[in-house]
């Protein structure tokens, strides 16, 4: 399904860069080319396939930005108040036909088209009427309080670039500007399942030595926030021929599969080498804590289409972060998304760290304000890659960079919040 080439992330090297990982997805992925049509209500997550271009003119027409008083700017004294009549009322919606002529004003109301004539609104706290007239003061600006028709966006401008995550606020614009349906690439499909030999699904008789799997119900959220169709194969034991069988199959239909756990080195983790057997890893290893091992690969399904593959690690907290880091970018270049603009946003780090050089590393952290006022940024007391709770019990990561090797207390570090982190 997607449009992979089995080289497509050929690299040298024994660990690979996230920056380097994500040229490689920009320059080696193609987005799925299939676009669908979809109504404002039920695109909000969808990924627009081209630009939209404005076809009116938005605002539409001239018209107030306040409930006031519209005059012709012409007819104001510079050096004193101004008295003029009023001449008629418009409320929005409400059209006046005739043309406003000179000493008169209109009772003008938030949103009603501009009165021929009139190029400039007082706002009625500012003003005095009494007897069917108003006075001004002196010193408003030509054109104050009038919107222009097109000041927001001019016809044929545009609005929404192919590749925007649409939001709400794109949906709104769209709806402004009376468009009714957006096009848009069709959503991923993808693909899930966990491995392991000590997993059993929530609810079900736990043996002494199982554990609930979570990875899955991990994953899915994660994947269904980002607009994704997942298809959840379910647990797979730690065995290489069900493995390779399980991932053939699952390589026709889908764009993406997606696993965790059995990546790492250990003697039961199968899932690389069953990528290795049946498609082509690529990667195997990036520079990023938690989370190093982290297959990515290429299984072809026929002739013509292959899916993307990544192996997560098994620890939930590697889970995530690998997710957000490796999965996600991949995940928006396949749907046709440009790529996120995650800016780490500046906080005090309340603690003193360590790391080795040439590795990403994410600190989970909770945020508190400080007596001074700023920000500050303190990290859960557990580190673990198995501790589900330093997720539920935090904010966001903390992000340090490859080049930096200490952190000192106080020092100012980036700071990611969760819902950024997965948007
Ligand atoms: P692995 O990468 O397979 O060696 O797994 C690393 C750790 O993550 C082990 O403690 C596993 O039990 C745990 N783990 C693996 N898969 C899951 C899962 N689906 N849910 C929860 N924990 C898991
Ligand atoms: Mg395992």
């Amino acid at each position: 399904m997607a449009q992979l080439t089995d080289d497509c992330f050929a690299f040298s090297g024994p660990l690979l860069r996230l920056d380097d990982m994500e040229r490689l997805i920009g320059e080696r992925i193609a987005p799925v080319v299939e676009t669908e049509k979809v109504p404002l209500h039920g695109a909000r997550g969808r990924i627009l396939s081209g630009d939209v271009k404005a076809p009116v003119n938005l605002p539409p027409f001239d018209n107030s930005a306040v409930d006031g008083y519209a005059v012709r700017h012409a007819d104001l004294r510079q050096d004193g108040d101004t008295t003029l009549v009023v001449a008629g009322r418009l409320t929005a919606g409400a059209r006046y036909n005739t043309s406003l002529k000179a000493g008169e004003a209109i009772r003008i109301f938030t949103g009603a088209a501009m009165p021929k004539g009139a190029d400039t609104v007082f706002m009625q706290e500012d003003v005095t009427a009494e007897d069917g007239h108003v006075t001004v003061p002196r010193g408003l600006k030509l054109g104050a309080n009038r919107r222009l028709a097109g000041e927001d966006v001019p016809a044929g401008a545009t609005v929404l670039s192919a590749g925007t995550v649409l939001e709400a606020q794109h949906v709104a614009l769209s709806a402004a500007l009376g468009v009714t349906e957006l096009t848009v690439r069709r959503r991923l499909k993808v693909a899930i399942f966990s491995t392991g030999d000590e997993l059993v699904e929530p609810g079900s008789a736990r043996g002494g030595a199982a554990i609930f799997d979570s990875n899955r119900t991990l994953l899915t959220e994660l994947l269904e926030r980002l607009g994704a169709v997942v298809t959840d194969l379910g647990i797979l034991i730690d065995d290489p021929d069900k493995l390779s069988a399980r991932l053939r199959q699952a390589a026709t239909g889908h764009d993406l599969i997606v696993t965790s756990g059995g990546v790492s080195t250990g003697e039961a983790d199968f899932v690389r080498k069953a990528v290795e057997t049946i498609g082509n890893l690529v990667f195997w290893r990036v520079a990023i804590k938690p989370g190093r091992p982290v297959a990515l690969g290429v299984i072809p399904a026929g002739a013509k289409h292959s899916a993307a593959f990544v192996g997560l690690p098994g620890n939930p907290v590697a889970v995530f972060v690998t997710f957000v880091r490796v999965v996600k970018p991949l995940l928006r270049r396949l749907s046709g998304a440009r790529p996120d603009k995650l800016v780490p946003l500046p906080v005090r780090a309340a603690f003193a760290y360590k790391k080795k050089k040439d590795r990403r590393e994410y600190v989970r952290v909770a945020l508190k304000r400080a007596a001074d006022g700023e920000i500050e940024a303190i990290k859960h007391p557990q580190d673990g890659a198995g501790i589900l709770t330093s997720l539920t019990e935090t904010d966001g990561l903390l992000e340090f960079p490859e080049d930096v090797t200490t952190i000192e207390p106080g020092a100012r570090v980036g700071f990611l919040s969760y819902a950024a982190l997965m948007g």
